[in-house]
C-alpha cells in the first residue's frame, strides 16, 4: 500500500509538471515568434500537448486505480496481520503465564453438555496449557466482574468436560478501552452445584418454584412488578413515568 501510494504520487506529480509544462510552452510559442510560425508551432504543441495530457490522464487515472485495488486487497492482509500482531503481543503480555505459554484451542464456539441436564454454553475462549488442561476464559467489557460471570463460566468448563480436563478455576478477562485487559481469576463452580442451578431454573420455569425476591432500591425502582410486590421499598412501589425507557423485569 506504501509502495503503491508513493508509485502513485510520483507518476501523479510528473504528469502534473508535463502537463503545465507543455502549457508553458504554448504560451511562450505564442508570445514570441511571428503569427504564422506561431500558428503552426501553436498547433504541433497543442497536438502534443492533447497527447501527453491524455496519457497523463490514463497514467493518473492507472495509479488511482491500482492504489484503489490495492488498498481493497492486499493490505487488509497485511492490516490484519498488523492488528493481529498488536493483538498479540498486547494481550499475551497481558495474560496470566500458564495460558500465555498455551496455545488456543476454541475460540467462540457454543458447547453441548448431552444427558439429564442438557446445557449449551457459548465460549469466549479456551486455552490448554503446557500441561494439557483446558481453561476457560470470558470476555467481560467493564470493570468488575458478578456471581452471574462465574456461573456462566463454570458452565462452560462443564460441558468443556468432554473434550479433555478442565481445571477448577477460569478466568474473567475485564476490558475496558484504552487499558490493558484484566485477567480475574475465579473459582468455578462444581459439577454437582451446576446440576444445582439447573435444577432450580427449570424448577422456576415450570413453576414449580418460587423465586425469592431479593429487593434493592437501584433494582426495584426499574422493575415492571414493583407495584404489586411486598418485598419492594415502599418508595418504589409506585410506578413512575419513565419515558423511553423500557421496565426492567426482576427481581
Ligand atoms: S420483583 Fe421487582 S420489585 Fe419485587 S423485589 Fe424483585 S426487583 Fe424488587
Amino acid at each position: 500500500m506504501t509502495t503503491t501510494l508513493i508509485l502513485s504520487g510520483i507518476i501523479a506529480a510528473i504528469s502534473i509538471v508535463v502537463i503545465v509544462t507543455a502549457v508553458w510552452l504554448m504560451t511562450r510559442s505564442a508570445a514570441t515568434q511571428p503569427r504564422s510560425e506561431a500558428r503552426t508551432d501553436m498547433t504541433t504543441t497543442l497536438i502534443l500537448s492533447g497527447i501527453i495530457a491524455a496519457i497523463s490522464i490514463v497514467v493518473i487515472i492507472t495509479a488511482v486505480w491500482l492504489m484503489t485495488r490495492s488498498a481493497a486487497t492486499q493490505p487488509r492482509s497485511e492490516a490484519k496481520a498488523a492488528t493481529l500482531s498488536d493483538y498479540e503481543s498486547v494481550e499475551r503480555a497481558a495474560m496470566p503465564e500458564e495460558i500465555a505459554s498455551g496455545s488456543l484451542v476454541i475460540s467462540e464456539q457454543t458447547l453441548h453438555r448431552k444427558g439429564n441436564r442438557p446445557l449449551a454454553a457459548k465460549t469466549d475462549q479456551v486455552f490448554r496449557t503446557q500441561w494439557g488442561l483446558l481453561v476457560p476464559v470470558e470476555t467481560k467489557t467493564r470493570k468488575r466482574l458478578y456471581a452471574s460471570d462465574i456461573v456462566q463460566l463454570s458452565c462452560q468448563a462443564v460441558a468443556l468436560a468432554d473434550h479433555g480436563t478442565v481445571t477448577d478455576y477460569g478466568y474473567i478477562r475485564l476490558v475496558v478501552p484504552g487499558r490493558t485487559p484484566d485477567y480475574q481469576k475465579v473459582k468455578l463452580l462444581s459439577a454437582s452445584e451446576i446440576d444445582r442451578l439447573w435444577d432450580r431454573y427449570q424448577a422456576l420455569r415450570l413453576r414449580k418454584a418460587t423465586p425469592i425476591p431479593r429487593p434493592a432500591t437501584h433494582r426495584c425502582s426499574q422493575c415492571a412488578f414493583r407495584k404489586g410486590c411486598s418485598s419492594a421499598p415502599k418508595e418504589n412501589r409506585t410506578p413512575t413515568t419513565t419515558f423511553g425507557k423500557p421496565y426492567r423485569r426482576g427481581p
